[in-house]
This record gives structure tokens, C-alpha cells and sequence, in this order.
């Protein structure tokens, strides 16, 4: 019913989220049934002995927790053209394209329309608390979306990223007007066949709408940090285009120079104006506001792996707030950030009930888990049974596990959250990290979240000489006895040896995991290596991603580059410049 109205009655759509958070237990139980009802004679529910059975005992008996691993021969015989009720009652027409960060190749999941309908039914939830706090007039939206390249399975499925899934279909752009939040680029921009090219055209069309820009906006932070960067080295270039009147002949895209050319006309006033504004910023800081007054939020996922770019985001953002966008995947969306005014190192996300069946793994620290002979997969946590999702506590940390209306049963995400409290009675979700351990030589343990952490305490260290970590990465380097681990930065110019040094020391000293400094003291691991890489190296990563099919939109930087990922490794190993290692524990 929404989806056809122009303009979207916040209240209602916030009445209608708390009918549906009021008793998200029977709202849980009941989208189970529809999810069984809808699939009863899919064949994976009925290769376990569901056999058309929609009550949650039955589910849970029958029905085993599931990887992405268990679906993949599924989910490709679907890619391949089998169009019987395979994971799903009526059949998948698209495939998604998940990043694929970690394992370095992207993986095959199933699209539908009920994908399109709950990611609708998300951005409209969150809007619509978020206009409450941050009220939009009629105006338009700089969003740095792009969408990938498609291409037909095997069987004929078009296949392409989630996000370019969603951006292609008409609800997303009706969503989008109701919402204040069109994008300000045309389609063939969005959809232009090289990313550099509309980038440069996202920026053009911003530039030319700069008064009605109401918010800056991308999936994920990178992709603003990116288009800032790219601003910093090409404004003079975008002026002489809007002074002139005439696109760059960087682009060379026709359809996206036939749309260009309806929207850019010379306007030396205009040009004239952004180089006087852009003259007169201090080093980049507050670019945001000043190159668009009317920018009321900055607004995209800016939590989990975002995290270490919020400095950089503020620097461009001043003191415009940041906004954090909702918590979903590939796989399915989970939930809303309802307390858009919550810095992002506090967001939370309020799962919506009716979107999928959600179950959670509590995780507790195992004093077990010293043993070494534990894999890598269960090292981390001792596992008890999944509970529901009205049963979590708040202050414990779950792995998700999603049953989906797109043929997901019981599928674990992967993802680690913490509950932070309740909204009505469904969860709020602050995100902690991937599940899986990245960086462990033999009994330590540690996740991107303590890879994270490590790397701000030593990035701090730069400060003083006004130096950044523009990105990293790591590794465990097993080549030589004893391994250790390998940190990989990029940083914006050169510091002094002595104080790399010191970053190194730190880092080591920052990984405070018992495993960790246990094998450390006793030289179980070897001391950390800090590998300096040239700058534009993790723009060439980026760079091997999209060569690979990987979507810009989507784009998350690996955190662990494992030997698996010999592309990637590869890179950064060819491009370091100097390498230091740690003398925290001599
Ligand atoms: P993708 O594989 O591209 O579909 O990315 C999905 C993954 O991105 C999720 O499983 C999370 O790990 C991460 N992610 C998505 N939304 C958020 C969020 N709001 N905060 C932190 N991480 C997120």
C-alpha cells in the first residue's frame, strides 16, 4: 500500500512498526508459518522430513542450522536452471552477488521479490524515525551507489549484487522520491559501465544540485571517504566542466554523456563559486557542508568494518551529523537503526519481526578453547542452543541465524551482535564483528573487531606527526618458525622510523587476547610485523575486486589476506616499501 503513495506518512509507517515490535514473538511465530506455508514443498525442507509442517517445534527438530556451504550445491543447481521448488515454492529469478571479501570470490545467493519488498519495508522504517529527528524538505540526494555489471547464469538467471539488484527495480526509486532521497545523478550514471566515470559524474551532478543536496549518502562509508578523496585531486577539473558547459572527456561512456548532457549547461557563477569554496577550505575539513549548504545528515553504514573510517568522515563532514544506515546482507536484512541520533559507535539496530524467522547462538568466552587442537571455526566461542529472538539478553553477544522468505533456512550469518536493549519487545542490535577468527597463530584468537582496536590505539600514535592510516589489512605469516602475525598499512605520508617503530610495538602490545600474549612471552608467536605499503595500494585492491566482479557499492577491505587470496596478497606483498618489526615483547 505504501509503495504506490508519493508521499510517506512517517507516522503511520512508525505505527506500524510499533503494532509489529509490540508482540514480536507471535509476529515471529507467525512469519515462520508463512515462510513454511509459502516453501512446503521446497526440496531441501522436505529432504529433512518437514513435510509440509509449519510449526516452529516441528522446524527446529527437523530442520539443521545450515552454512552457506550446505546451500551452494542448492542454490547452483538453481544459477544452472533447474526451475523445480528447489530451496523456494515458487521459483528464484535472480541470483545475488554477495562481496565476497574474506574468501576473496564472490558467492552465488537467491534473489526474489520478497528481498525487494523487505529492504522497501526497512528504508522506510528507518526513514521514517530519522525524519523525526532529521527533518528533509522536497530535495534531492548525492548517493555514490553503483550499480555492477549483470550477467546471465547458466541457466539464464540474471545474477548481479544485491545492491544492484534493488537499485534496478522500480519500488526502489519510488521508495527513494517518497522518501525526499532521489538520487541527484540520472540512471545511466548509476548504471554506467565504468566506476572511475561516475564517480566523476555523481560528483559533476552534485556540484550542479549543490543547493538542493539534502543528504550525502552511500551504502558503506568507504565509498563517501572515496568520493571525497577523488574530489580533493579533481575539483578543478569538475569547475572547468560546469564553467564550460562541456563533460570531461575522461568520460567516455555515450549513454552516460547523452545523460550528462541534459543536466550540465555553463555556469561560470557557479564554478566560480566552488573554486572560491574550495580555495578557502583548510585542508579538506568540513568539504561537505561547505560545498552543500542545504546537507541536513551524512548517512550510510558506518558501523563494523566502517568503523576506521569515521575519522576521516567527520574530517569531511564537520559538524554535520552522521547518520547510520540499517543492518542487512546479501542474505537478508535484519534490522532498522530506529535512534538515528546515536553516534555510530553506539547505533543499534531494531530487528523487524516480520522480515524473517531469526534465531541467535548465545557466545560465551570458553576457558575450554585453550586447547589447541580446536579449530579455527570453533575456537572463539562455546556454542549453546540457539534461542529466539524474544529470548536474548541484553549485554550477551549472539551469532545470527536467518531463515529467510528467498530459501535461507536456519542459515548463519556469520555476523556477531550484542542485545542493547529492546525496542518493544524485539531486540536492539549493536553489530560486533564477522564470527570468523582472522588472525590466530596457534591458541590466540583474534577478530577483526581486535584487529580493529589494535589498529587505533597504534594509529594514534601518528597524531602528532599528522599522518593517517588511510587503510590496512593482515595477515599470519607461517613461512617461518615461529608464525606471526602481519600488519599491513597504508599511510598518507611519511612518519618518522622511530615513531613506525613505536606504532609496531604498540600494535603487538594491543592484541590483549591471553593466547595471544601467553605465546608471545614465550615466543610461541613470533614478534609482529608492521609492513609499510605504498600509498595507492589498497586502491589497487579495490581496483583487483572490481576487476573480479565485485561491486564498488558493496566493497568492504579484507581484513585478513589469507594465502587463499593470492591476488590480493600478492599486491600488497609487491608493494611494500619498508617493513618493522615488533620489539614489545624482547
Ligand atoms: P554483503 O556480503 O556485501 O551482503 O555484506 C553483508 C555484511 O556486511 C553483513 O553480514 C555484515 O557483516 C556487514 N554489514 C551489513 N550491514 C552492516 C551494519 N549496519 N553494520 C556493520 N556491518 C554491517
Amino acid at each position: 500500500m505504501l509503495e504506490k503513495m508519493e508521499e510517506l506518512n512517517h507516522e503511520d509507517v512508525i505505527k506500524e512498526f510499533n503494532s509489529l515490535t509490540k508482540d514480536a514473538e507471535r509476529v515471529q511465530v507467525e512469519t515462520l508459518r508463512r515462510i513454511l506455508e509459502e516453501n512446503g514443498n521446497a526440496e531441501y525442507l522436505n529432504s529433512f522430513g518437514l513435510n509440509g509442517r509449519t510449526d516452529l517445534a516441528s522446524f527446529k527438530a527437523c530442520v539443521p542450522l545450515s552454512t552457506h556451504k550446505d546451500l551452494e550445491p542448492y542454490i547452483q543447481r538453481i544459477a544452472d536452471g533447474d526451475a523445480s521448488p528447489v530451496l523456494t515454492g515458487k521459483p528464484i529469478t535472480a541470483i545475488s552477488l554477495s562481496s565476497g571479501t574474506t574468501q576473496g570470490k564472490p558467492k552465488f545467493l537467491p534473489f526474489n521479490d520478497e528481498l525487494v519488498k523487505s529492504t522497501m519495508q526497512i528504508f522506510r522504517t528507518s526513514y521514517a524515525f530519522r525524519n523525526r529527528e532529521f527533518p528533509l524538505k522536497n530535495g534531492k540526494a548525492l548517493q555514490f551507489i553503483y550499480g555492477s555489471k549483470q550477467f546471465k547464469t547458466a541457466g539464464g538467471l540474471p545474477a548481479s549484487t544485491a545492491t544492484t539488484n534493488v537499485y534496478r527495480c522500480s519500488q526502489f526509486k519510488n521508495t527513494m522520491k517518497s522518501m525526499q532521497s532521489q538520487c541527484c545523478s540520472p540512471d545511466e550514471v548509476i548504471f554506467g559501465p565504468s566506476f572511475d566515470q561516475s564517480l566523476y559524474c555523481h560528483l559533476l551532478c552534485g556540484l550542479i544540485y549543490r543547493e538542493e543536496i539534502q543528504v550525502v549518502s552511500s551504502t558503506f562509508a568507504h565509498s563517501i571517504i572515496h568520493a571525497f578523496r577523488t574530489f580533493e585531486q579533481i575539483w578543478e577539473e569538475l569547475c572547468t566542466d560546469i564553467e564550460e558547459g562541456v563533460l570531461s572527456s575522461r568520460v567516455t561512456s555515450q549513454s552516460v554523456r547523452n545523460a550528462m548532457s541534459r543536466i550540465l549547461k555553463p555556469d561560470p557563477e557557479l564554478a566560480d563559486l566552488i573554486r572560491k569554496k574550495c580555495k578557502g577550505l583548510n585542508d579538506w575539513c568540513g568539504t561537505i557542508p561547505v560545498i552543500f549548504p542545504n546537507v541536513k545528515y551524512v548517512y550510510g553504514i558506518l558501523t563494523g568494518s566502517m568503523e576506521p573510517y569515521l575519522k576521516k568522515l567527520r574530517h569531511y563532514a564537520g559538524t554535520l551529523p552522521l547518520v547510520c544506515a540499517d543492518y542487512g546482507s546479501s542474505e537478508g536484512w535484519i534490522g532498522a537503526n530506529v535512534n538515528p541520533k546515536l553516534l555510530p559507535e553506539s547505533a543499534t539496530f531494531a530487528v523487524l519481526p516480520d522480515i524473517g524467522y531469526f534465531e541467535f547462538i548465545p557466545l560465551r568466552e570458553n576457558p575450554e578453547d585453550q586447547k589447541p587442537e580446536k579449530t579455527a571455526a570453533t575456537l572463539l566461542y562455546s556454542e549453546l542452543e540457539p534461542v529466539g529472538l524474544t529470548e536474548v539478553k541484553v549485554g550477551e553477544e549472539y551469532e545470527i541465524i536467518l531463515t529467510s522468505f528467498a530459501g535461507l533456512y536456519r542459515y548463519r550469518l556469520g555476523d556477531v551482535v550484542k542485545v542493547m536493549g529492546f525496542y518493544n519487545s524485539t531486540p536492539k542490535l549493536q553489530f560486533v564483528c564477522r564470527r570468523s577468527l582472522i588472525l590466530t597463530v596457534n591458541i590466540d584468537k583474534n577478530t577483526e573487531k581486535d584487529l580493529q582496536l589494535s589498529v587505533e590505539a597504534a594509529s594514534k600514535l601518528l597524531v602528532n606527526e599528522s599522518i593517517e592510516v588511510v587503510d590496512f589489512t593482515s595477515h599470519v605469516d607461517m613461512s617461518s618458525e615461529p608464525g606471526h602475525y602481519v600488519i599491513f598499512w597504508e599511510l598518507n605520508g611519511e612518519a618518522k622510523e622511530d615513531v613506525i617503530a613505536e606504532c609496531c610495538n604498540c600494535l603487538d602490545r594491543s592484541f590483549i587476547d591471553a593466547g595471544y600474549v601467553g605465546s608471545r612471552k614465550s615466543n610461541a608467536i613470533g614478534p609482529l610485523e608492521l609492513r609499510i605499503v605504498m600509498k595507492g595500494t589498497f586502491q589497487k585492491i579495490l581496483q583487483h575486486y572490481l576487476n573480479h566482479g565485485a561491486a564498488f557499492s558493496q566493497f568492504k577491505t579484507p581484513r585478513f589476506v589469507g594465502l587463499s587470496n593470492g591476488g590480493v596478497l600478492n599486491i600488497l606483498t609487491d608493494n611494500v616499501v619498508k617493513s618493522y618489526f615488533s620489539t614489545a615483547f624482547s
